[in-house]
């Protein structure tokens, strides 16, 4: 039995055994062949590059619809050094003299193309390298017929252990039989956290190296409200958490009683609690958990799947089915927020060596207006199916929302030229997660109906700490007094242009901030829809003159680990949460 800590990031208790989720590694077999076998491997070298090209070309046209043909021009190039003759003759001269088998004479010659470009002083002429290697492995993957594993085609209830989920293989695995999330790396508001929790999949985070001790088929305990996992665990310990288990589902149930209460706090005050969504799927436990709207759908979740990005059509019906399935709540798309760490596959045209401070979200958008345009029709047409709001993430300053907005009016124009029925005044509102914003919410709060900080960015920029990097994860923390303070200012800059303040990152659902954030005088708090009830029940046993007490103390603190310790003390006397 083996014990590992990791980050807690998804709570509950998963007990079952474990599917080892590896990026595929193979090792190329190498032996010597007749003179006769030559012709049968340049045969085979052949084909396998006719299936390779017709991947690529199947890559081309998915992502050329998607992104436009500038930004997957390396395919094109890839195609190109496929079917060079120089490439092809190189190969088949090795073939002829060293007499060995395809794959490995396929890897000689792509090692010597890569060195000689390497040579080269040009920056350029050497990053080809990779070029050519990529090229290589993909022949060589047609030659070893290796196809790619997927997490949706699981098919037995498995806890998932992985170097690292991206967002895609999260939001596309089979969520009916992953019980559990176990990965060497991720942070707290890594997008694999964020999908766990709303899949409400147990999970833990940043166990540095779970791979190396466990294989599938192994028995695992994950713990993720203590952010433990058990590597073949004892009967002892399995009874144990069973127990435990029950004593979950109990508790679980008892704050669902909560559901038709509002948010109030014992004087009075009405907090506006609201889910975060990513796929429309989600809207059930939005219910369950008696959320008052959704106050964050990440829209790009619809767009970071394989192959392609969806029609206008399709958005519009993923929107509308959202709209109607809540019933007149409140819900505020926010339009996609891609790149950073959110890339789509098959789309590595955004090839930056600074992606979180690159080519993302609105300044994406800015420079696709076609694909912004296309999700501005889909929403405005859903408008009338219920009570949408939209918000614009990223915002860095006033020139880039003017932008946006001019061309959410132009995109009005058009519907309104053609006779398409939308609501036009549906409230509209931005995301304060940079610093520039933060400092300027006072000017942006002008041009806007609603602002909703997401903390997940503004302390990733603010403390200049990756939010996905489990090894800086102790630097990265909600109650730093640069983010309090931020906050504070925004939230008293958006009060004075009389304009109502949301939180929709990981922090709106953070037990030990609730009072902080109610203290702070946030109006709306927008969550994993599991937490809603914990943070409801705690908004219902405070006052706001409790709040306020708490913030006027904290504020004074001079650091994150005072004010930590501050708040676990006044939680553990003041409050009745299990802490996770
Ligand atoms: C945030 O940054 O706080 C946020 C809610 O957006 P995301 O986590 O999708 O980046
Ligand atoms: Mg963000």
């Amino acid at each position: 039995m083996e014990q590992l800590k990791g980050i807690m990031v998804s709570p509950g208790i998963a007990i079952g055994r474990a599917y080892v989720y590896a990026e595929q590694k193979y090792s190329i077999p190498r032996y010597d062949i007749s003179a006769d076998q030559v012709i049968y491997e340049a045969e085979r070298f052949l084909d396998a590059v006719q299936k390779a090209g017709a991947e690529i070309e199947a890559l081309i046209k998915e992502t050329s619809a998607a992104v436009g043909d500038g930004e997957n021009s390396f395919l094109n190039a890839h195609l190109l050094m496929l079917n060079d003759p120089e490439f092809h003759e190189r190969v088949n001269e090795n073939l002829k003299q060293n007499k060995q088998n395809v794959e490995w004479i396929l890897l000689k010659v792509a090692g010597e193309i890569a060195a000689k470009l390497d040579s080269l002083t040009d920056e350029y002429l050497r990053e080809r390298g990779d070029d050519i290697y990529d090229v290589s492995q993909r022949i060589i993957s047609q030659l070893l017929c290796i196809q790619k594993i997927s997490l949706a085609d699981l098919d037995e209830e498995s806890i998932v252990v992985a170097h690292n989920l991206l967002p895609s293989d999260a939001v596309t695995m089979n969520k009916q039989k992953v019980i559990g999330i176990a990965t060497d790396v991720g942070g707290k508001t890594s997008h694999t956290a964020i999908l766990a929790r709303s899949f409400e999949i147990p999970a833990v985070l940043g166990l540095s190296n779970i791979t190396q001790y466990v294989q599938t088929g192994d028995e695992l305990i994950v713990d993720g409200t203590k952010g433990l996992v058990i590597v073949k665990p004892d009967k002892r310990e399995i009874k144990k958490y069973y127990n435990t288990l029950a004593e979950w589902h109990k508790h679980e149930l008892q704050l669902l009683n909560l559901n038709k209460l509002p948010a109030e706090t014992r004087d009075g005050k009405m907090i506006s609690l609201e889910a975060n969504i990513e796929i429309p799927e989600e809207v059930e436990s939005v219910i369950a958990h008696g959320a008052d709207g959704i106050g964050l759908y990440r829209s790009e979740f619809l767009f970071i799947r394989p192959n392609r990005f969806p029609t206008e059509e399709e958005q519009f019906q993923a929107y509308r089915s959202v709209l109607e399935s809540v019933k007149g709540k409140s819900v505020t798309i926010r339009t996609v927020d891609l790149g950073g760490d959110k890339v789509i596959p098959g789309f590595n045209g955004i090839n930056e060596s600074n992606p979180i401070l690159g080519w993302r979200a609105v300044r994406f958008c800015l420079s696709r207006p076609d694909i912004f345009k296309a999700q501005l029709r889909a929403m405005l047409r859903s408008s009338v199916y219920g009570n949408l709001k939209i918000m614009f993430p990223m915002i860095s300053g006033i020139e880039e929302l003017e932008s946006i907005l001019t061309l959410l009016e132009e995109t009005k124009d058009e519907l309104k030229g053609r006779d398409v029925p939308f609501n036009n005044d549906i409230p509209v509102g931005i995301m304060i997660e940079v610093p520039s914003a933060a400092f300027t919410s006072d000017i942006l709060a002008r041009q806007v109906d609603f602002v909703s900080i997401g903390t997940n960015d503004l302390i990733q920029y603010t403390i200049a700490v990756d939010r996905e990097n489990e090894r800086i994860a102790y630097l990265y923390e909600p109650f730093h007094p640069a983010v309090l303070r931020l906050i504070k200012l925004i939230v008293d800059n958006c009060h004075e242009k009389g304009i109502p303040v949301g939180m929709c990152g990981e922090m709106a659902g953070d037990l030990n901030a609730a009072v902080i954030l109610i203290g702070l005088g946030l109006d709306e708090l927008s969550m994993s829809p599991i937490v809603i009830p914990e943070i409801k029940k705690i908004i219902r046993s405070i006052t706001i003159a409790e709040a306020e007490e708490v913030v006027g103390t904290i504020m004074a603190m001079k650091s994150f680990r005072e004010i930590d310790i501050y708040m676990k003390q006044w939680s553990g006397k003041h409050l009745d949460f299990i802490s996770y």
